[in-house]
C-alpha cells in the first residue's frame, strides 16, 4: 500500500533523509522509532506530502506522488494523520471539528456530518464531549479527538506522528488505547512512536532511523532482544 523506494531529502544543504526504503501492505503496522532530528517526521510527512521529497519514489495505494496535484489529492484523500500536538481548531467545538472536512472536502450534508462525527467520537469513548471546545479537554482527549477527526475522512492507511509525546503519562494509555483498537481492526498504520510497549504488542514491523537512513528494520522481537546494530542497542538502553 505505501512503498517508498531510496527516497532522499535535504532542507538546503542538509540531508534530512538518504535512501530511505520500506513497504507497508494493507493491514501492515509499521512503528517507526529513533533518535531526535534522525528524520522520522521528515519521512512520515513525505507519505502525505506534507514535504516534497527530491529523489526517489514514493507510491501510495498505487498512487505515486510526483508534482501533479492528482495523485497528490488522491494520496491525502486516503491518508489520516495525527500529530504530536492535536492541531485542532480551537475556534470550533469538537463536534465541529469532526464535521468540518467530511463537509467541506466529501460535500455531506449537515445531518451525514454529524452521524459520523458521533460514530467516531463514540469510538474514542469521548460522545460526551461533542459540544465542548477544545481547550475544554485534557490532552488525551484532545488527541483522541485528532483521531476521530482523522477517522471521520474514512482513511485507508493512518499516520501518527508522536501522538502521545505532548501527553502527560497517565493520558498515555488512554490514547495508545484507541490506537490499539484501530490496529485491532485491521488499519494500516505507521506510527512514529517511542512508546515501546505498544510497539511490541500492536507492530508487525520495526524501522529504527538514524541521521536521515534506516538503520534497522526488523520484527518487534528481533529488534528488542536482538538489535543488530550499536546505534540501537544505545538508543533503546536510553528508552527502555
Ligand atoms: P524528533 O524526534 O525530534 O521529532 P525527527 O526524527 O522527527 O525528530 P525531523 O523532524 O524529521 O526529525 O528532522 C530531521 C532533521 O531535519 C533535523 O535535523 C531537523 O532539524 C531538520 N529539519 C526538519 N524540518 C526542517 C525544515 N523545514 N527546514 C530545515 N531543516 C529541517
Ligand atoms: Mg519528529
Amino acid at each position: 500500500v505505501i512503498v517508498l523506494d531510496r527516497v532522499c531529502k535535504n532542507f538546503g544543504a542538509f540531508r534530512a533523509l538518504t535512501n530511505v526504503s520500506l513497504s507497508v501492505s494493507k493491514g501492515e503496522k509499521l512503528v517507526v522509532c529513533g533518535p531526535s532530528g534522525s528524520g522520522k517526521s521528515t519521512m512520515i510527512r513525505c507519505i502525505n506530502r506534507l514535504e516534497e521529497h527530491d529523489g526517489g519514489r514514493i507510491i501510495v495505494n498505487g498512487h505515486e506522488l510526483t508534482k501533479d496535484s492528482r495523485n497528490i489529492d488522491a494520496v491525502r484523500r486516503e491518508v489520516g494523520m495525527v500529530f504530536q500536538n492535536f492541531n485542532l481548531f480551537p475556534h470550533l467545538t469538537v463536534i465541529k471539528n469532526l464535521m468540518l472536512a467530511p463537509r467541506l472536502v466529501r460535500h455531506k450534508n449537515k445531518d451525514e456530518a454529524r452521524a459520523v462525527a458521533m460514530k467516531y467520537l463514540e469510538r474514542v469513548r469521548i460522545p460526551n464531549q461533542a459540544d465542548k471546545y477544545p481547550s475544554q479537554l485534557s490532552g488525551g482527549q484532545q488527541q483522541r479527538v485528532a483521531i476521530a477527526r482523522a477517522l471521520c475522512m474514512n482513511p485507508e492507511i493512518m499516520l501518527f506522528d508522536e501522538p502521545t509525546s505532548a501527553l502527560d503519562p497517565e493520558m498515555i494509555a488512554e490514547v495508545l488505547d484507541v490506537m490499539t483498537d484501530l490496529a485491532r481492526e485491521g488499519m494500516t498504520m505507521v506510527c512514529v512512536t517511542h512508546e515501546m510497549g505498544f510497539a511490541r504488542s500492536v507492530a508487525d514491523k520495526i524501522v529504527f532511523m538514524d541521521a536521515g537512513e534506516i538503520v534497522e528494520a526488523a520484527t518487534p522481537e528481533a529488534f528488542f532482544t536482538k538489535p543488530q546494530t550499536e546505534r540501537a542497542r544505545q538508543f533503546l538502553s536510553q528508552i527502555l
